[in-house]
């Protein structure tokens, strides 16, 4: 995760009319008659993007120290004080917005141009200028986020349970009954969410038309930079490169939890029930492992163990991951990410643990935010979170607006690159793994991670498929629910534990719905991954099987990356990913050569089995 300095949701002034900026309504965007383009309405034009970045700039900045606080010193003023710096970056945020769109019919030179398209489009919930609808956003739009973040579900005898809780108990429990209860529980959380949510769509549209967009997904999918439909046709086509991959790995794994539950719990054909997968959402089935590993499977390295055995601390743990970086030829990270960090839960105060990366001023000031404990799973973190920390310094010295990401699956994408390269080689080199382990070992640690990668992709599609049929129309109020399973079973070929209907409303039972977070990005991030891997693995000049590169140490590689790091949001987003791969193309078979020995013996696995559902 990394926090992005611009911000997610808008707020148009009115109820939050705090700066001058905001106290002045807009003027309606001239209609797109081609005017002559006047020197003195470009030389404007210019001058209205610099001022807009210094002052996003400078309350951007502040807002990231206020939300620091608050996320490492949870009180009831940091919250407050987090709340009050937030509601003012993005009502101005949005002010500017609107103010950019009037500029767009001029003939503008490039840089004044990307700026301008780029401030239009940065906003993620959009509100009607109307101060009392916008006010009814933001208040919706809390509300549905506490309801999340508050959720609990409160059985007749024991307890109530939070999604911790139920999480856990659907990561480990074994028995069908008890994870078909905790899985209908949380269900219940999102239920009452539907009212809200529908309004919600309503007004964020209105704000999204009151810009130029057709709807709120139109204004999320422009964000790619790609022309109208072809996001969603590129979508379909990667889709369509994984798939067999995808449907291979659920037929094993339906069959391996028929063995363990029983044919009438788990039917030979037709699609697996959702909270049999170890997740609440099913999007990620590592924590089923233990149901799947290859039968008499050589044991896969200890790594947790290793750490434990090497005595890492989380500060060493955290300079294992910087040099990996230096070894790419990285500089070494500032001195007062040391200082400024939170790397491990401290006793005395409540921390919000999610691990992130931040960059607080948009220059030097790097920092991660993490509860570190001695395992595998933070050390990979680790490497994540640094990946987006390196990538924020190399593109700080542009102009703030060009301070992201190319587009939002890059950011997530350059961690997960990293994280492909640690390795049992690279561990090794770095003195944490005795010996490589054996090749036989190879499909138990591809299966591991195609629990986790391959599992996400059709969940990672579906939630926004669905958020945008409901923006644009295609799915009602009155089917929200069937269409969500509809769509469930479809990609992911789950289905629910119990009947549903439509006085449930289970896409809320989602964070990234109830707080209405974009999700195709990670889908995106998923396929890019493999992509910069294996390039990044060519520039290196390796030759073995995917799996096993690792680009430590290589400056080549290096090289290579640091420059489309160093191009943030400047061009768009199939110029970087030409830099590091040489195609413009997003690209699904680096994905299936990664996984191609799990492949061939999902394949001998499978064989004689009806697939598909
Ligand atoms: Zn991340």
């Amino acid at each position: 995760m990394v926090r992005i300095p611009m911000f997610v949701l808008a707020l148009s002034c009115g109820a939050l009319a705090l700066t001058a900026a905001c106290s002045e309504p807009t003027p309606p965007t001239q209609p797109v008659a081609p005017q002559p383009a006047t020197e003195p309405a470009v030389e404007e034009a210019a001058r209205f993007i610099d001022a807009a970045e210094a002052e996003l700039h400078e309350l951007s900045t502040y807002n990231n120290r206020a939300a620091w606080v608050a996320a490492t010193y949870i009180t009831v003023d940091t919250e407050i004080l987090a709340a009050a710096a937030s509601a003012k970056l993005m009502g101005v945020q949005a002010d500017y917005a609107k103010r950019a769109a009037r500029y767009l019919d001029l003939k503008l030179p490039y840089d004044v141009r990307r700026r301008l398209e780029l401030l239009r489009t940065s906003l993620t919930l959009y509100a009607p200028a109307d101060p009392a609808k916008t006010k009814e956003v933001a208040t919706i739009a809390s509300r549905l986020e506490a309801m999340y973040g508050a959720g609990k579900y409160c059985p007749a005898n024991g307890p109530c349970l939070d999604l911790e809780e139920l999480s856990r108990i659907i990561a480990k429990s074994r028995d069908p009954e008890e994870l078909k209860r905790a899985w209908v529980g949380w269900h219940t959380v999102s239920a009452p969410m539907r009212g809200d949510f529908t309004r919600l769509v309503e007004l964020a549209n209105q704000g999204a038309r009151e810009l130029g967009f057709k709807d709120t997904g139109d204004a999320w999918r422009s964000k790619f930079e790609m022309r109208p439909g072809v996001l969603s046709r590129e979508v379909d086509r990667l889709w369509g490169q994984v798939k067999p991959l995808y449907d291979a790995l659920h037929c094993y794994a339906r069959g391996r939890l028929a063995a363990k539950y029983g044919e009438d719990v788990v039917p030979g054909a037709g699609p697996i029930r959702a909270d049999l997968l170890g997740n609440m959402w099913a999007q990620d089935w590592s924590n089923v492992y233990d149901l799947m590993a290859p039968e008499g499977a050589v044991q896969i390295y200890d790594l947790d163990a290793a750490l434990r055995a090497k005595e890492y601390t989380p500060i060493e743990m955290v300079k294992t991951g910087e040099r990996f970086f230096i070894s790419l030829g990285f500089e070494p990270l500032p001195a007062t990410f040391w200082e400024r960090s939170l790397f491990v839960k401290p006793a005395d105060r409540d921390v919000v643990c999610h691990a992130s990366a931040w960059n607080i001023d948009d220059e030097e000031d790097l920092r991660i935010k993490m509860c570190i404990e001695i395992t595998a799973g933070d050390f990979q973190t680790i490497h994540h979170e640094l990946g987006h920390n390196f990538y924020q310094r190399a593109y700080n010295q542009l102009p703030l607006l060009y301070r992201d990401s190319p587009n939002p699956a890059f950011h997530e994408a350059i961690g997960d690159t990293i994280g492909l390269s640690v390795t049992s080689e690279y561990l090794q080199r770095i003195g944490l793994v005795d010996q490589p382990p054996p090749a036989s070992s190879d499909v138990s640690l591809l299966l591991r991670d195609a629990l986790t990668k391959v599992a996400f992709l059709p969940f990672a599609i579906l939630v926004d498929r669905w958020r945008w049929g409901v923006f644009s129309g295609d799915i009602q109020p009155a089917a929200y629910n069937e269409a969500f399973w509809e769509l469930r079973r479809k990609y992911q070929g789950v289905a629910p534990p119990v009947p549903r209907s439509e006085s449930d409303f289970d896409p809320g039972a989602k964070y990234h719905v109830a707080s209405s977070v974009p999700y195709i990005r990670y889908f995106f991030a998923h396929i890019l991954q493999f992509q910069l891997h294996r390039a990044l693995c060519e520039a290196a000049g390796y030759k073995g099987p995917l799996h096993r590169c690792t680009i430590y140490g290589s400056a080549k590689a290096g090289e290579r990356l640091r420059r489309m790091l160093e191009m943030g949001r400047s061009r768009p987003w199939p110029d970087a990913l030409e830099v590091v791969t040489g195609s413009r193309r997003m690209d699904a078979t680096a994905m299936l050569d990664y996984f191609a020995p799990l492949k061939e013996w999902l394949d001998q696995q499978n064989r004689g089995k009806t697939c598909g559902w």
